[in-house]
């Protein structure tokens, strides 16, 4: 049983590649996938690529080409829930694509054929995914100094969308809006609901774990990339290798 560990950017894919047994490098669709075993367990290590298009090819290649059994994305995400602070994790619950809207026809935020707006990930997968980021902050990886509260683990919705948000406008307006709908975001990035929703279409279980690196607002352009070169990679490799020797 092969599981997928699916990240956006080699930055965040690097300390997983470094930490792989007898890999095998792949190219298909385009794309650079890693075949190999991280503490004894077959997986693929695959980059998304940015964006929902990117990351719903390389689902879709991992199932239909490398017949992986479960998929699992690690990467880094902007925080827009109360509380949830750059170096915090979050584990999704749900996903929901912040950029569809086919109103008046559909409601907003509904995934036109699928009459829902909300994809749930695998419970029992995300369930592991928790003990994991729990035991990862627990062993203090997290960035030093930089936060004046410990880093947390977060549970609950993320949306995605094709935008970087990066404006402390916008991430209050996309918060404001979602919540008058009952929809209590946690976290903002681009890729995670379109690995869900294929995930969802071939009835394979999914998890998500992402850590923040900025915030969504004025500094995100800033925070971001300080995160991505410096901890993201540690924070995936940990959580990962964690949650496989679980599985
Ligand atoms: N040119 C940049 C692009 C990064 S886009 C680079 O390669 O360095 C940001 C990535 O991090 C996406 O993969 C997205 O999923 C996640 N992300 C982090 N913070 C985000 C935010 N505030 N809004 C949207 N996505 C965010």
């Amino acid at each position: 049983m092969t599981t997928a560990i699916l990240s956006a950017l080699p930055e965040e894919q690097a300390g997983l590649v470094h930490a792989l047994q007898h890999p095998q490098r792949i190219t298909h669709a385009g794309r650079a996938f890693w075949r190999g075993e991280l503490h004894g367990r077959s997986v693929v290590l695959a980059l998304s690529g940015i964006g929902k298009v990117a990351a719903a090819t390389t689902a879709t290649a991992l199932v239909e080409h490398f017949g992986v059994a479960r998929t699992v994305f690690t990467g880094v995400a902007g925080g827009l829930g109360d509380g949830v602070q750059v170096g915090d994790v979050v584990v999704a619950h749900t996903y929901l694509q912040h950029d569809m809207d086919a109103s008046p026809l559909f409601p907003r935020w509904e995934l036109p054929g699928y009459a829902r707006a909300l994809l749930t990930c695998d419970a029992p997968l995300s369930a592991l995914l928790l003990i994991a980021a729990g035991a990862c902050l627990e062993s203090g990886i997290g960035p030093s100094g930089s936060q004046s509260t410990p880093a947390k683990v977060h549970h609950g919705l993320i949306a995605s969308g094709d935008r970087f948000v990066s404006s402390a406008h916008e991430s209050t307006h996309l918060r404001d809006a979602l919540r008058a709908a009952g929809h209590d975001v946690l976290a903002v990035e681009m890729e995670g609901a379109a690995v869900a929703q294929v995930c969802h279409d071939y009835g394979i279980p999914f998890a998500a774990v992402r850590t923040i690196s900025d915030r969504a607002d004025d500094t995100a352009h800033v925070d971001f990339p300080l995160f991505i070169q410096t901890v993201a990679s540690r924070y995936a490799e940990n959580i990962v290798g964690k949650l496989v020797q679980m599985l």
